[in-house]
């Protein structure tokens, strides 16, 4: 594995969910514009925690606090580190107590969704339960369900 100067190590992924890590990062927007980054994902690979795990690497892209935040939540295991000139930073995300605009509401139906004059959406964390619920209507949200609300 090559060692990156500048950029995050997405490491303790379980095994073949790096894709659902990608979608959430929505690394893809990076397509769009003119920043040399470059990605390198690592799946199935032996891990002594986890049996097996997914790694991603992201060469010259600071991966956003919050984001990191999000992605520890649906991923527990998850370890984030950013590196600066070769050294390695651990990142201790937090659960957030509430998430703003990232996710959709699951309820088609809610206020947050509706076709005109759509509301920013806001979800509580209940963190015991694991699960988001929307401030609008209530609805929960399991977190290993976040990927599939995850706007991109
Ligand atoms: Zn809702």
């Amino acid at each position: 594995m090559r060692k990156i100067e500048d950029g995050t190590v997405i490491d303790h992924i379980p095994a073949w969910k790096a894709d659902l890590v990608l979608r959430v990062l929505r690394l893809q927007r990076l397509a769009k514009s003119e920043l040399d980054v470059s990605v390198a994902v690592l799946q199935n690979v032996v891990s002594g925690r986890l049996g097996r795990k997914d790694v991603i690497k992201v060469d010259r892209w600071r991966i956003d606090e919050n984001e990191a935040d999000i992605l520890c939540l649906i991923f527990p295991t998850a370890t984030i580190n950013y590196i600066k000139s070769w050294k390695v930073f651990k990142y201790s995300p937090m659960v957030p107590d509430t998430i703003e605009g990232r996710i959709r509401c699951p309820e088609l139906l809610c206020i947050s969704n509706a076709e005109r004059e759509p509301l920013t959406t806001m979800f509580y964390t209940l963190k015991t339960e694991r699960m988001l619920q929307c401030r609008y209507c209530d609805t929960l949200l399991d977190f290993g369900k976040i990927p599939d609300f995850v706007r991109v």
